[in-house]
């Protein structure tokens, strides 16, 4: 009975957080949809499950945060998905990105460095009903050679510069999505590679956990 009191909680919580990101901007209805689709709270530590649905970056172990519910949204909407592409997610975290791209893409690849993360990840993904993705544990700084090209690749965690070493692993046409720089300066930036050039924005301030592999931090 409690359950099911608390799960009509979630549902209502996660009702009105789609409201709010349809209210800041997100137009696109398959990632609204998706955020509505996705319990958020099943990807959360215990401790802070009460608050799995407030537009707050909230801590999930090991020093590590899942981003803000608006950050998520506002990169997926960089993505451009249109449902059949091949993404490659460096810092698989908590999952519930994963879990949104699941939804969104056609093939997901994700890696993690902090096994604990990746087995919890793996265990939330199961019990959102998420299978299909293909997750892994290690250094992702260098990309996942042997699954590229990505139309997309998505790094959620800061990289000291952009990664140009990951430009070759995208197809023509594709985007990667990183924030950029140490920890008290950064910036997301959105790369596009076109024929034969790759073409670097800079999207908006950004903060995330450093990169930390061979070719990060
Ligand atoms: N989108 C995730 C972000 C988690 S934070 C979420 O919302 O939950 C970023 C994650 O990147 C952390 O879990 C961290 O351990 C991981 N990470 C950092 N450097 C990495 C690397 N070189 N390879 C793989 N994962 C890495």
């Amino acid at each position: 009975m409690a359950a099911r009191a608390l799960t009509g909680a979630y549902q209502r919580d996660r009702h009105r957080l789609v409201e709010r990101l349809q209210a800041s901007g997100i137009e696109d209805l398959a990632i609204l949809h998706a955020f509505a689709s996705v319990p958020r709270h099943r990807f959360v530590p215990e401790a802070v499950r009460h608050r799995a649905y407030a537009d707050a970056a909230l801590p999930i172990g090991h020093g590590q945060t899942i981003s803000r519910p608006g950050v998520h949204a506002l990169h997926l909407a960089f993505c451009e998905l249109g449902g059949d592409e091949r993404v490659l997610e460096i810092g698989t975290g908590s999952g519930f990105q994963t879990a949104l791209l699941s939804l969104l893409a056609g093939e997901v690849y994700s890696i993690e460095r902090i096994p604990e993360l990746a087995e919890s990840a793996r265990r939330a993904l199961g019990e959102a009903g998420v299978d299909g993705v293909h997750l892994t544990i290690g250094d992702g700084s260098g990309g996942w050679p042997e699954a590229a090209p990505f139309d997309v690749i998505l790094i959620g965690a800061a990289a000291p510069e952009p990664p140009a070493h990951l430009y070759p692993q995208l197809t023509p046409g594709g985007r990667l999505l990183a924030p950029v720089g140490d920890p008290e300066h950064q910036e997301l930036v959105c790369v596009r590679a076109r024929e034969g050039s790759f073409d670097v924005e800079t999207i908006d301030r950004a903060r995330f956990v450093p990169l930390i592999g061979e070719r990060g931090w």
